[in-house]
């Protein structure tokens, strides 16, 4: 399997990606907003798009569904149950389902809501497995839930797939704001070091030489899987008494997005 991100460079700081089979150069694009961007990356490549894949319903996500679609033929596929509000979905998916890239790449339908509450993730069969996560989860953060999703539901997204995904696994998210996240995660816990060291380095990075993270460091570095740490519990308490010295995990996690809403 071949991967590339792509940094449009836009206010909004999405991500799209290729994701390629290296015998038959077929490539399938995720959310690509930029489509232009998206199509001469792959023709650099000698690759051909023959699928486009919206996480969600998003505008930021869809808006180049239909410029890419007929530049190239290629196939469009998206929760089934958001399809008819993305418009032009050829292949609606559902959890489990199969995505094949070619001869040699396979990717697994997650259905993962929180976000909206029809959002898919693709998780490659790959020795190293890669997580397209879309706005669910990102890089030392977790998605927003004010434009029709539900911060109870994200938190089951996260603990009953997410967190049980293997440690090497690779985190592609739909938009770029480790240094943002990382700032949040030490506002909530000052001590980590972690994510200290990673904020550092983040901003001398430049957006498109932003690191991928893999669920390893997440699980050190991202708030939202440290919903049992002391230090966070703590910090929590300070700005809601009434969640009580031992708060459950779902408590913490959508407190914590509350907090990062206003943040
Ligand atoms: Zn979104």
């Amino acid at each position: 399997m071949l991967t590339e991100r792509l940094w449009p460079g836009n206010s909004l700081r999405n991500f799209h990606y290729l994701i390629a089979c290296p015998q038959t150069g077929e490539a399938l694009a995720v959310d690509p907003l930029d489509w232009q961007l998206c199509l001469d990356a792959a023709r650099k490549r000698g690759w051909q798009i023959t699928q486009i894949l919206s996480t969600h319903e998003h505008e930021d996500h869809t808006g180049g569904n239909a410029g890419l679609k007929s530049a190239t033929g290629a196939q469009v596929m998206s929760h089934a149950g958001a399809a008819a509000r993305i418009g032009g979905v050829d292949r609606g998916l559902s959890k489990g389902d199969v995505i094949r890239v070619g001869r040699t790449v396979e990717l697994e339908c997650l259905d993962t809501p929180g976000h909206t509450m029809t959002h898919v993730c693709l998780l490659s069969h790959t020795e190293q497995p890669a997580l397209f996560c879309g706005d669910t989860l990102f890089n030392a953060g977790a998605g927003n839930c004010h434009n029709g999703g539900d911060p109870a539901v994200l938190y089951d997204t996260f603990a009953s797939q997410l967190a049980r995904l293997p440690d090497s696994t690779r985190v592609y998210p739909g938009h770029e704001y480790l240094a943002r996240n990382l700032e949040f995660t030490l506002d909530r816990e000052p001590t980590n070091p972690d994510a200290a060291t990673y904020l550092a380095r983040a901003r001398e990075n430049n957006a498109n030489s932003a690191p991928v993270t893999t669920l390893a460091e997440e699980r050190r570095i991202n708030t939202f899987f440290r919903l049992q740490n002391p230090a966070v519990i703590a910090r929590l308490r300070q700005a809601f008494p009434d969640i009580g010295e031992h708060p459950d995990p779902r408590t913490v996690f959508i407190r914590l997005r509350e907090l990062r809403n206003r943040w």
